[in-house]
């Protein structure tokens, strides 16, 4: 086959032998197929496979049983002018699901490079978010749309995290709706600021400068069925 013929791949991870990473492996590191779309494809999804296939540039990695809507949205999306699997997310069903229902955010923190700060995190984890300047702001939100994740600033002005998220608690213990996770994101790692923030309602929370990975975990705890091991 020649190699101007092929936009995409689409290989099975686990052949007998030669498997799909180690095919994909020898395909991008040759310059005249570098820029091939891989979409690797498994039955046998383990935790940290796609971080792998990621880390090898391949484009998308799906779990069987993989539906044609899917596969197709998958594929215009991997076949997108200016995606490159080196500067985007691997695709995965959780992407393409994304994709189609974004996860709603509502980031609540009164200053403004911490707000770029958590938004460009969210960014590189593939969700976007809307802003709440204090506590207040995050009430009125909340009452006005239905938030999948609540990113938590303690201290603010007007209104600060605690009882802001205690004013969400009892919204919802009101109108019986499903509690949202909030993750606190606290200023510095004082003693107890855990166990503050979890009498007062929280779910969970981050320390200030926030890592990446210690958001990743956050929302691997509060939201499992949206972060599946495939992600
Ligand atoms: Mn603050």
């Amino acid at each position: 086959m020649r190699q101007e013929s092929v936009d995409a791949i689409l290989v099975d991870k686990d052949m007998p032998g030669y498997g799909g990473e180690e095919f994909a492996k020898a395909v991008l590191s040759d310059f005249r197929w570098s820029k091939v779309k891989i979409v690797l494809m498994t039955s046998l999804g383990m935790r940290g496979d796609a971080q792998r296939a990621q880390a090898l540039g391949i484009a998308a990695y799906l779990s069987k049983p993989i539906r044609q809507s899917d596969l197709f949205d998958c594929l215009a999306l991997v076949l997108s002018e200016n995606r490159d699997p080196h500067q985007h997310p691997i695709v995965t069903k959780h992407i393409i699901k994304e994709m189609r229902h974004p996860l709603r955010v509502l980031l609540v923190e009164d200053n403004l490079i911490n707000q770029k700060v958590a938004q460009g995190l969210l960014r590189k984890i593939g969700l976007a978010a809307d802003i709440a300047n204090n506590g207040v702001e995050a009430l009125s939100a909340y009452q006005s749309h239905p938030y999948d994740l609540v990113l938590m600033d303690m201290q603010m002005p007007e209104m600060d995290g605690i009882e802001a998220t205690q004013r969400i608690r009892a919204y919802e213990l009101e109108n019986l709706a499903r509690p949202v996770p909030i993750v606190a994101m606290t200023a510095n790692a004082m003693k107890g600021d855990r166990e503050i923030c979890l009498a007062a309602g929280m779910t969970d929370y981050v320390s200030k400068p926030i890592m990446i990975q210690h958001l990743q975990a956050a929302l691997h705890r509060c939201l499992p069925h949206v972060f599946e091991k495939e992600s």
